[in-house]
């Protein structure tokens, strides 16, 4: 039997026209997949789901289990605005899986996202995240491959000419738009050809979706435009690298709940404790918000991203700040995510560590004043200042020996994402890189 969504889903697909519906998930390393069924089986597909073979998705199942079930949510519905109407359109919905026994799939990042917040829920906590994706928009090649160059040399909040991004950017939007994600806004950033597009703060659930639906909207419009998008963190030593700020708050019953008028910082109490576990859980965090080798490389001084475990209410070199805007927009930016992430996964670790905070009554320590940039080793050792990890292979270290988070995880997730990542390293270390041969060559 469908429910009332499902059946207002199909009316409104048959309004439209819609002849082809892309079930869309998202696996285990943050690759948005997709399978397009005809109109004539989305009724079949809410009732039933529609089986897939697991087995080629990465860290999903071993070839003996390898039947999955996806099960599209009604509330994910919405037009793909740039493919043809002529002859129908195209829609789609982003799916759960689910085995064949009917029961969630525990390799489903989606559902483990689910269940973080359902944990927040039983607290009384309702996770919503502004999710700041920065990218790069290179030129391409004439057979569409992106080639070394961005397409500007414009630096932060440049305007035309120097921006040359601006006409993909305005179509990034419109389609986002069109589909019912919410912009804030968006300009050039500091580095060449880097640009930053802020999505209006909702629930977690829904954060997650529509940075999937973002970073799909963002390749296919550049595309159009003759341009490669790029989510990649660093692309280039000596300038910003792309990150993907989380700006997180909780909710009780409408009410923002780390907001406190009577505190100095307009912080409540509850707020400090998510506070001290997002920096309690940091490093291990890095292994699902810096999920790529290439993340650790924007993780240095001077270039406005995190080293130091360290938090603020104005300075952006920490990890967490706490920016100006009090009240019922009381909310914490956490900086080290960066672009490359699975954003179920980011997100569910990220509420699982302030939830730990909140548990164990874990408290913050002072906001630091200056610069952590500018801290010599001795004033870091003084104050108690832990870093970032400084490698891939640091941070996997640092989520093996965290049992909270790969408690969260679970055993299937954590192993698949640990080996495909452990590979990822091993293949990036035996590599003998430029810089080698030219630091080493002639002067060994
Ligand atoms: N691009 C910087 C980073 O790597 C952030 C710049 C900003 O503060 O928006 O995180
Ligand atoms: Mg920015």
């Amino acid at each position: 039997m469908l429910n009332l969504r499902q059946k207002e889903v199909i009316k409104r697909a048959h309004e439209l026209n819609v002849r082809f519906v892309r079930l869309q998930f998202t696996d285990i390393l943050g690759n948005f997949k997709n399978l397009a069924i005809t109109i004539n089986q989305l009724e079949r597909a809410f009732e039933e789901g529609i089986l897939f073979d697991g087995s080629s998705i990465q860290g999903f199942t071993r070839i003996h289990e390898s039947d999955m079930y996806l099960r599209p949510d009604p509330d994910t519905f919405t037009i793909f605005p740039w493919r043809p109407k002529e002859g129908g359109a195209v829609a789609r919905l982003i799916c759960d899986i689910y085995t064949p026994q009917g029961e969630p799939f525990v390799g489903c990042p989606r559902y483990l996202l689910r269940r973080v917040l359902a944990e927040a829920k039983a607290m009384g906590y309702s996770l919503y995240v502004g999710p700041e994706p920065e990218f790069f928009l290179f030129e391409t090649d004439e057979r569409g491959r992106p080639r070394k160059e961005t397409i500007d040399t414009g630096s932060y909040f440049d305007l035309s000419p120097l921006d040359r991004g601006e006409d993909a950017r305005r179509d990034i939007v419109i389609t986002l738009e069109e589909m019912g994600i919410q912009i804030e806004s968006s300009h050039h950033e500091v580095a060449p050809g880097q640009y930053e597009i802020d999505l209006h703060f909702t629930d977690g659930l829904s954060a997650a979706d529509h940075l999937m639906t973002f970073k799909l909207v963002t390749k296919v419009i550049a595309k159009k435009h003759g341009l490669h998008a790029t989510f990649m963190p660093k692309p280039f030593f000596g300038e910003n690298g792309s990150g993907l700020h989380l700006h997180q708050s909780l909710y009780q019953n409408e009410v923002n709940v780390f907001a406190d008028p009577d505190d100095e910082k307009g912080l409540s109490a509850l707020a400090r404790h998510y506070i001290a576990g997002l920096l309690h859980h940091a490093p291990a965090l890095c292994a699902l918000g810096n999920p790529t080798v290439n993340s650790y490389k924007r993780l240095v001084s001077g270039y406005e991203a995190p080293v130091d475990i360290t938090w603020s209410d104005q300075d952006r070199s920490t990890l967490i700040r706490i920016p100006a805007a009090g009240g019922q927009s009381t909310r914490v930016e956490l900086r080290s995510p960066d672009p490359a992430a699975n954003p179920y996964l980011i997100i569910a670790a990220a509420l699982k560590s302030g939830l730990d905070g909140i548990q164990q009554r874990m408290t913050p320590g002072k906001p630091i004043r200056e610069s952590a940039y500018e801290l010599s080793p001795e004033e870091r050792q003084r104050l108690g200042i832990r870093s970032l990890p400084g490698s891939l292979r640091e941070a996997l270290d640092c989520l093996a020996n965290d049992p909270v988070l790969r408690e969260m995880l679970g055993e299937h997730t954590y192993d698949h994402y640990m080996k495909a990542k452990l590979i990822e390293w091993e293949v990036y270390r035996t590599q003998v890189h430029q810089w080698e041969i030219e630091q080493y060559l002639g002067n060994i």
